[in-house]
């Protein structure tokens, strides 16, 4: 009898287990983002797995055979939309052979049909626009306004998967209004001194950003959106830098940093990393410290 109680016990342990998991709402996010704010509207009825991390581009990520499972076992499917992961998830979402989670079912979920969308594109798209961003900019959860409608957007969903929890995650999105709108405040107050301030970014993930806190993003080290930085472009972004007497020069923490390290060199701006994800680096945990540490470097920066 002592021999089998402690197996009992392990056997009753993940019997117990594999149920309380087998309840959550299983949700497979493209990227961090719209998988951080997940979180803050399913609490302990979800589990939120991020395919894309935050340190790597979005708009390139590597398949792996372990995604085909996450999406095979999903009950919902993120996605940021705008095209951003085109290059990387619909043959992951074809060989995962799951029905449920694609476009136009009711486990898939385009987050960019909820949210304000800047630099859409009017008139006929080419590629001469440049590689990425051909329906607008696909970045838009860089601002908090746009964080709030991306909780609505995933409360609408989890609810009408899971009826029964519709009022669980309504009151967990009205305290997400709550702490967003009390962080805003914040966040607003200490880039006040900055309104109006230019900016270079390196790639154009920083509009949405950059409207919500009165910055002026004068140009982009790229010389379109996913073309790599050219010896003409870069002089030109030189001169800009000088001409307009511009202070910082942002760029994501997963692009080459010789080319803005150059023309800082040549202007005296100060390139700066900022991290245009949740879980870009260790501590940003969600996205309220996602904005805290970077509006932190940028006044830095700026000052
Ligand atoms: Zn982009």
């Amino acid at each position: 009898m002592k021999r089998i109680l402690p197996l009992l016990s392990i056997t009753s342990l993940l019997i117990g287990g594999n149920l309380f998991a087998a309840n959550k709402i299983k949700v497979v996010s493209a990227t961090e983002d719209p998988a951080s704010i997940t979180r803050e509207i399913g609490g302990d009825r979800v589990e939120v797995t991020s395919i894309g991390k935050g340190y790597q581009d979005p708009h390139f990520i590597e398949p792996k055979p372990s995604f085909l499972l996450l999406l095979k076992n999903a009950d919902l499917l993120e996605v940021v939309g705008l095209e951003l992961e085109i290059g990387w998830l619909p043959p992951l979402l074809d060989q995962s052979r799951n029905n449920d989670i694609r476009p136009g079912q009711k486990g898939y979920l385009d987050l960019s049909l909820g949210v304000e969308i800047l630099d859409r594109p009017s008139g006929t798209i080419n590629r001469s626009m440049g590689d990425v961003h051909p329906l607008g900019n696909p970045h838009y959860w860089l601002d908090p306004a746009n964080a709030v409608r991306m909780a609505i957007e995933i409360t609408n969903k989890l609810t009408e998967l899971r009826p029964s929890d519709g009022p669980f995650f309504a009151q967990r999105l009205q305290n997400f209004k709550v702490r967003m709108n009390d962080a805003n405040k914040r966040w607003v107050a200490e880039m006040a001194p900055f309104r109006g301030a230019k900016i270079v970014t390196y790639h154009p993930s920083w509009p949405n950003f950059a409207r919500h806190f009165g910055l002026d993003i004068a140009g982009t080290v790229e010389p379109k959106p996913g073309i790599p930085p050219s010896p003409s472009h870069t002089l030109e972004i030189i001169n800009l830098i000088k001409q307009q007497h511009i202070k910082v020069i942002v760029m994501e923490p997963y692009f080459d940093r010789k080319t803005p390290d150059f023309i800082g060199e040549k202007t005296g701006a100060k390139v700066v990393v900022l991290y245009p994800s949740v879980a870009g680096k260790a501590g940003l945990d969600d996205y309220f410290k996602l904005f805290d540490y970077d509006l932190n470097e940028l006044t830095k920066a700026l000052k």
